[in-house]
């Protein structure tokens, strides 16, 4: 049989460009449309199609079609487990067959006249756990399908998985899936609010209240037209300049905060993009109705929909349209007045914002934000934080009250507000300023390298958590990153990021880093880090339950897409280490580094360059490791040692829980003992050992860290000079005698007054 060479690499390229085009295709159909035409070109197929999985019906529907009867869109339906469309998705793995007629699972659909196409591949569509539907190739020829073919199609499946998700929970909007939920004080009182701490830093200024409660600015009390008429022309207007603003705002995100830029404006773009948003609001004003009332009226029916479900992610989607109503209507009411400049050099107070909201106060150079009444996500908290604003979580209502213009301090750290604060207040704060300034000048105090004070050299490395703190680990002269958590980039997400947002962000880390060391967690989701979208929710025992590895190895496309990232944005950069959290056992290990192994072999056969020899490592957080720890360190490339959760483990007692802090000891003769034994195993095999919990930056600590023969610390960027100047300040001799000391004791106690003597200077016998 005739075996044509076809070029996945240009098909994963054109589906990655598909995916950007999404903005620019006229609406949801055009793009999957487009989608099943490039899908059908690159593997040569008769037939391309995409069946969408509706969530309240079960049923697999046609979507996309090039190849089947086109009016079959819509109306082919199955089960999940029917025929082999539904197999496929059921069983969650691609399906080839060879002659389809003659397959038991073969369903014939006489809408498709689909019976002459015998070859039949298909592969699911899946967002995380979360099933999307099926894409599906045919064609005449029996055995036409090759293994490589499977590969390129799962791959394209997983780039495409985002857009079509959103356009999957649009469509299904359409079909009425939805059920309609219809969801002051003596301010001169108010002196000092105290609050949660979300993002730290400090702001002085005057405030700004920013009221705007869900659904308020789509109500007739929120941006009001004045009684003025709109055309249809100033509609249309106001479309076109939405879309305008939307895509610079993404590219000023795109720069800032990689790790969400798509997160809120994919889901914009495809709103404005579905033919109903548009053309349901176009028929009203064709029928009379004044543009803005008409906007009003189909934001707000989508909102209620959205906002009704119980599913997390759908909730968010309330909060996407509302936004876009907003802006769609300012844009139409206040075309003249520009975008308006709230925040500029001011304390911000509001009920709730957006994602987007946040971005565009910081593009006005907010200089802190305060969230009043609850309602704030881990998300919004983070953005903030990598943003830079400090950001307080407050209860009382009365500061929604304030008159505009009264100053306020935020102090970010403390979660306090001060409102027109009276002079000491104002100078205490400007002493903390001052402070501030001088650990600026200790930045340029930091040596390249940092050695003890007689000469043993020790690396020092960043943990990071989001790409906006390598800039101040690079200044503060970190030799590269000892732990990136990738739990942030998927944290800040509506869904699970696929391999090509990933891709981004990493390739920007990699960028950033030139050719340091660059360390990559796997995914340590659950725990005290649940993904809103993640159906692992409400376990009793969360450390204990489906978190980190375990996690990955349950969704294991989530895990390869993963790792298929990094790879890839490793590609051309020496030093690349991939660790996985929370390794119990030799197996599990083995697991994971298979799994690097078969993403490697997988990348190599579609031709997509990678890096080839990552150093593949673990995190030693558990205790289960210590009896096989020779056998660990013979497997492992390197070992992090995770000193929050090897404590939690060790001691049983929940890192996050501030009844038994007391009991969290890192220095319990246990857990000193474990870890000088961690050291050793490591130093036998000849690997590298670091620290990478909170211990590494904790000064009295460092001495002991040292001592066991640890020589490479991580450690929050802020907390760089710190721990050089503590190792600066130290030798080996009088390190070895203290760790010798601490290692004899055999009470918490003990070490306790060792510690503090060595800390008040006290030689040990
Ligand atoms: C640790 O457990 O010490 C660690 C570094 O990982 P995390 O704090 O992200 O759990
Ligand atoms: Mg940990």
């Amino acid at each position: 049989m005739k075996r044509v060479k076809r070029d996945h690499l240009s098909l994963l390229c054109d589906i990655g460009e598909l995916a950007d085009l999404l903005a620019g295709s006229e609406n949801i159909h055009t793009f999957l449309q487009r989608a099943v035409e490039m899908v059908a070109r690159h593997l040569d197929a008769d037939v391309c199609s995409i069946y969408l999985f509706e969530r309240n019906t079960q049923d697999l529907v046609l979507a996309a079609t090039v190849g089947l009867n086109p009016r079959a869109v819509g109306k082919i339906r199955m089960k999940l487990g029917e025929g082999l469309v539904g197999t496929t998705l059921f069983s969650r793995k691609p399906l080839s067959v060879d002659k389809a007629s003659a397959d038991a699972h073969y369903k014939y659909f006489k809408e498709a006249d689909e019976d002459r196409f015998e070859s039949f591949l298909a592969v699911p569509i899946q967002r995380g756990e979360e099933k999307i539907g099926v894409l599906v190739v045919q064609h005449e020829q029996e055995c036409f399908f090759q293994a490589s073919d499977t590969d390129a199609l799962r791959a394209s499946a997983s780039q495409l998985a985002g857009s079509i998700e959103n356009a999957r929970l649009l469509m299904e909007l359409h079909t009425g899936n939805g059920k309609v939920n219809p969801e002051p004080a003596d301010v001169r009182e108010l002196k000092l609010v105290r609050g949660l701490v979300a993002s730290g830093g400090y702001a002085h200024a005057p405030v700004a209240v920013y009221k705007k409660t869900h659904g308020e600015l789509l109500s007739d009390q929120g941006q009001n037209d004045g009684g003025t008429i709109y055309t249809m022309d100033d509609f249309q207007e106001a479309v076109k300049l939405t879309a305008i603003q939307l895509k610079e705002m993404e590219n000023a995100f795109v720069e800032r905060l990689p790790e969400s830029a798509s997160l809120i404006f994919t889901a914009h773009f495809m709103i404005l993009k579905d033919p109903s948003f548009i053309s349901k609001m176009t028929n009203l004003i064709e029928n009379g109705m004044n543009p803005p009332e008409a906007v009003r009226r189909i934001a707000n029916s989508y909102i209620k929909i959205f906002s009704s479900s119980p599913h997390a992610y759908m909730k968010e989607k309330a909060n996407d349209v509302e936004d876009l109503g907003s802006r769609l209507l300012s844009n139409l009411i206040c075309r003249s007045c520009g975008e308006p400049s709230l925040g500029q050099k001011r304390v911000v107070i509001s009920k709730e914002l957006f994602p987007s909201d946040i971005l565009k106060l910081a593009a006005d150079e907010v200089a802190a934000i305060v969230l009043v009444g609850g309602g704030v996500t881990s998300h919004i908290s983070i953005l903030a934080r990598s943003l830079g604003i400090p950001l307080v979580i407050a209860e009382d209502e009365r500061l929604l009250a304030l008159p505009g213009g009264t100053t306020a301090i935020v102090d970010g750290d403390m979660g306090n507000i001060y409102i027109d604060p009276a002079a000491e207040v104002v100078n205490s704060h400007e002493e903390r300023l001052k402070t501030r300034k001088t650990a600026d000048a200790i930045k340029n105090e930091m040596l390249p390298e940092t050695r003890t004070k007689d000469g043993t050299r020790v690396h020092l490395y960043a943990n990071i958590n989001l790409l906006s703190e390598v800039p101040l680990a690079l200044e503060l002269k970190a030799e590269g990153i000892g732990l990136y958590r990738t739990e942030f980039p998927f944290l800040v997400r509506a869904n699970f990021p696929t391999e090509e947002e990933q891709l981004v962000v990493y390739n920007r880390l990699m960028e950033q880093m030139g050719d340091k060391v660059v360390t990559i967690r796997t995914l340590d989701a659950g725990g005290d880090k649940i993904l809103a979208y993640s159906d692992v929710k409400g376990e009793d025992n969360p450390a204990l339950g489906l978190r980190s590895i375990r996690f990955s190895f349950k969704i294991k496309e989530v895990f390869a897409q993963q790792i298929r990232a990094i790879l890839r944005a490793g590609a051309g950069h020496e030093k690349l280490r991939i660790m996985f959290p929370m390794i119990s056992s030799l197996d599990e290990f083995y697991q994971a580094r298979n799994m690097v192994m078969s993403c490697m072999e997988k990348l190599k056969a579609e031709g997509l360059v990678h890096h080839e020899k990552p150093e593949v490592g673990m995190m030693v957080e558990l205790p289960a490791v210590m009896e096989t720890l020779d056998e660990f360190a013979e497997a492992a490339d390197f070992f992090s040692i995770g000193t929050n959760d090897f404590v939690q483990y060790m001691l049983a007692v929940d890192r996050g829980n501030k009844r038994v802090a007391d009991y969290f000891c890192p220095y319990h003769p246990s857990v000193l003992r474990a870890l000088a034994k961690i050291a050793g195993a490591g130093e036998r095999a000849g690997i590298d050992v670091s620290v990478c919990g909170e211990m590494a930056h904790e000064p009295e600590y460092i001495p002991f860290l040292l001592g066991i023969g640890i020589r490479s610390l991580s450690v929050n960027a802020k907390d760089l000079p710190q721990v050089q100047k503590r190792i600066t300040s130290l030798t080996l001799d009088e390190i070895r005698d203290h760790t010798r000391s601490l290692l004899e004791m055999t009470t918490i106690e003990g070490a306790r007054r060792i510690l503090d003597e060595f800390k008040k200077g006290v030689v040990p016998d």
